[in-house]
């Protein structure tokens, strides 16, 4: 019924996966085998991979409709995501992560309920994650926490798996924001946006990328970047604050003129000393936050730098 076949991107950051690219590449081969009806360009980003990664993508990338881009150094998987999203040249620009957790035969489905309907985005959410309690719940807390500062519809407990038409992503490319949160700015677009449920796979070998630390920097720039309400927390704390002060202070007063005792004040002044310095360093953290970042974008450095492109030579 289609007169040309609908052509498909999928983007896929790899960072130290040389334990699961080949069951990665294998299920992705068997994938065009089966949808000999679709289009593919597999697009496989190497964030500075220190194992045999590079080379396995360079291999993978001879004779078949992949193609390897290999950054100059770890850049981040939004960054890698980022290079991936911008060689693109699909109608329809997939991104899934490399170690299978999110299943690539899913696409097809997504890409013709998108197809059918005419929705320009349609997005992955877990109901079920196979991870351990402490992740859970963080993630939990944070997709929670991030819709309920951000003036923005961000899905909850949705990643960047997911399936955005081209215009969305030649809108995402033209953003030349440094620190970049895809699944926000992709929530960002507007348009038609659907849901997709589905269980999320354990990662199919090695180990995930994320320690705390990185989690954290990512939550952070979810939160620094798609909301103000931070800001507004160190204006609300002082308010409250001088209130108090102003209840505090009259109270004293009145009490000194009517009784004639001597008022003892060193705890009071020394918790109150502590307390508002701690109050003023926090408030200041936040300022920093937001100061670090504008640092970032005016320095204008790009997100990602490209080593080397491998692709088939004879397609
Ligand atoms: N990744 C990347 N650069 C990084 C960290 C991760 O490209 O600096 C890739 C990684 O190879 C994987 C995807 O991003 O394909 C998601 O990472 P991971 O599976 O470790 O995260 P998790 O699923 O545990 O949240
Ligand atoms: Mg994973």
């Amino acid at each position: 019924i289609m007169h040309q076949p609908l052509f498909i991107s999928i983007v896929i950051p790899i960072y130290n996966e040389e334990a699961v690219l080949p069951f990665l590449f294998s299920r992705l081969h068997s994938l065009i085998q089966v949808n000999k009806n679709l289009r593919f360009e597999i697009i496989l980003v190497n964030d500075g991979s220190r194992d045999k990664s590079k080379f396995l993508i360079d291999e993978a990338c001879q004779n078949s409709p992949f193609i390897g881009i290999h950054l100059s150094r770890n850049f981040g998987h939004q960054a890698a995501v980022t290079a991936g999203l911008m060689h693109a040249t699909g109608d329809y620009i997939a991104v899934i992560d490399g170690d299978l957790q999110d299943p690539p035969e899913l696409i097809p489905e997504m890409v013709l309920k998108m197809y059918e309907t005419e929705v320009d985005v349609i997005y992955g959410v877990r109901t079920h994650r196979k991870e351990n309690l402490i992740k859970r719940s963080s993630y939990f807390l944070f997709y929670r926490l991030l819709s309920f500062i951000t003036p923005l519809e961000i899905p909850l407990d949705s990643g960047d798996f997911g399936v955005m038409s081209r215009r969305v992503v030649d809108i995402i490319n033209s953003i030349p924001e440094h620190h970049r949160f895809i699944r926000g700015l992709r929530a960002y677009c507007g348009f038609k946006q659907i849901p997709f449920t589905y269980k999320r796979d354990i990662r199919a070998g090695g180990e995930s990328k994320y320690n705390l630390g990185r989690l954290l920097k990512l939550a952070m720039d979810g939160i620094f970047t798609f909301s103000e309400v931070p800001l507004k927390i160190a204006t609300l704390l002082g308010f409250i604050i001088a209130l108090f002060a102003i209840v505090y202070g009259t109270l004293l007063l009145i009490w000194r003129i009517v009784s004639n005792e001597k008022l003892p004040g060193f705890a009071t002044l020394s918790i109150g000393m502590f307390f508002l310095g701690g109050i003023q360093l926090f408030c200041i953290g936040i300022l920093g936050e937001y100061v670090g970042r504008i640092h970032n974008q005016v320095k204008g450095r790009p997100s990602f730098i490209i080593d080397s492109i491998s692709r088939t030579t004879n397609a």
